[in-house]
């Protein structure tokens, strides 16, 4: 059989027709936010997240841009899994028609089932809790604890003050260009998930020879 391997062209065609992107963790505000613009956005990432077959991990919420999200997503007939602590739960703000809501019992436990269950992180905009998640998985992708791809949808030049910051990062020598090239970013929702979909990891070694040096 080994003799009737496929040539690497078909394999390449192959692979192009895979969904590499099963399930997307989404980052969102807990709230809208002032501009109309914003629930608009996240809105058109969900309906084309479910066009593409997307399913969405999130934090479990109703409310906000989380809530928007995950009811575009279960309109459209798509996938919508949940993740909460308890105390949370407690508190009565999980959405309550996901199509699963995992629970569990700390926030770091949640983090890291977040980030198990999707094959790439987002953030659209919104507060702290948006802000902390997504630098923590360009941190772990830095590290090499993850190969996922992760963007942020930067409508309404919402994230320039942060894409501002993180090259200042690199002009000041605390992050190197190919780290900082691991955050994807762009305003347009299609162009996001397509940016996401081809998305190659790179190689970690120099950051780990660096922090071991
Ligand atoms: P923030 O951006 O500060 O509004 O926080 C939103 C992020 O933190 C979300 O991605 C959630 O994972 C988490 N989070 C904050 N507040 C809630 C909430 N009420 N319900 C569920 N998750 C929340």
């Amino acid at each position: 059989m080994r003799d009737r391997v496929q040539p690497q062209s078909l394999l390449r065609i192959a692979c192009a027709s895979m969904p590499t992107l099963r399930r997307l963790c989404v980052y969102a505000g807990s709230n809208v936010g002032t501009r109309p613009e914003y629930a608009a956005a996240a809105a058109a990432l969900a309906e084309r997240m479910a066009g593409r077959g997307i399913g969405l991990v999130y934090g479990g919420g109703k409310v906000g841009l989380m809530g928007v999200l995950a009811d575009t997503i279960l309109d459209a007939g798509g996938e919508v899994v949940g993740v909460m602590p308890q105390a949370l739960v407690n508190r009565e703000i999980a959405h309550t028609g996901l199509s699963k809501l995992e629970v569990v019992g700390s926030m770091h436990e949640r983090k890291a089932l977040m980030a198990e269950l999707a094959d790439g992180f987002v953030a659209v905009p919104g507060g702290i809790g948006t802000l902390e998640e997504l630098i923590e998985m360009l941190t772990w992708s830095q590290l090499g604890i993850h190969a996922k791809p992760c963007g942020m949808l930067d409508v309404a030049d919402f994230y320039s003050g942060l894409s501002g910051l993180l090259d200042h990062m690199v002009r000041e020598g605390f992050l190197r260009a190919e780290n900082r090239a691991r955050l994807i970013s762009t305003a347009q929702p299609g162009t996001l998930l397509k940016l996401l979909e081809a998305w190659e990891p790179a190689s970690v070694t120099n950051w780990l020879d660096l922090v071991r040096s």
